[in-house]
C-alpha cells in the first residue's frame, strides 16, 4: 500500500516544462496502476507544490492509500466466486432461487 502524497525527487535542470513533463507522466503512470485502498475507486491528483502531487480518492478522500489495480480486480474476482460457492451452499436452506448463470453478465458486472 502506498500514501497519498508522491514525493519526486528533484532534479538539476534548468528546463522545467520538462520537468513538469515527466512528473505529470510518473502521476499518470501512478494513478493508472493504483486504485483507492478503501473503495477500490480510481484515484486523482492535484499539484501540491513544485515537486510533489497529492494523489487521493476523489470520495473517500487522502489519507487511504493506494492498492495496485491488478490486486483489486483479482479480490474481485475472488468475492464474485466466494459469493457463488456461498449461494450455492445455502440456497436449499435459505429458500433463496437460484438465478440461471449469465458469463457475460458477470463479466461485465466486473469490469471485463
Ligand atoms: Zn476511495
Amino acid at each position: 500500500m502506498m500514501n497519498d502524497v508522491i514525493f519526486v525527487e528533484e532534479r538539476e535542470t534548468n528546463e522545467s516544462h520538462d520537468e513538469q513533463i515527466y512528473l505529470d507522466i510518473q502521476v499518470k503512470g501512478i494513478i493508472e496502476k493504483y486504485v483507492c485502498a478503501r473503495c477500490w475507486g480510481t484515484l486523482i491528483a492535484t499539484h501540491a507544490h513544485q515537486y510533489h502531487y497529492l494523489v487521493f480518492c476523489p470520495d473517500c478522500g487522502p489519507g487511504f492509500g493506494f492498492h495496485t489495480r491488478y490486486f483489486a480486480q483479482t479480490k474481485q474476482v475472488y468475492s464474485y466466486w466466494d459469493y457463488v460457492e456461498a449461494f450455492n451452499n445455502l440456497k436449499d436452506v435459505l429458500g433463496l432461487k437460484e438465478k440461471p448463470f449469465d458469463e457475460n453478465k458477470a463479466l461485465k458486472d466486473l469490469g471485463y
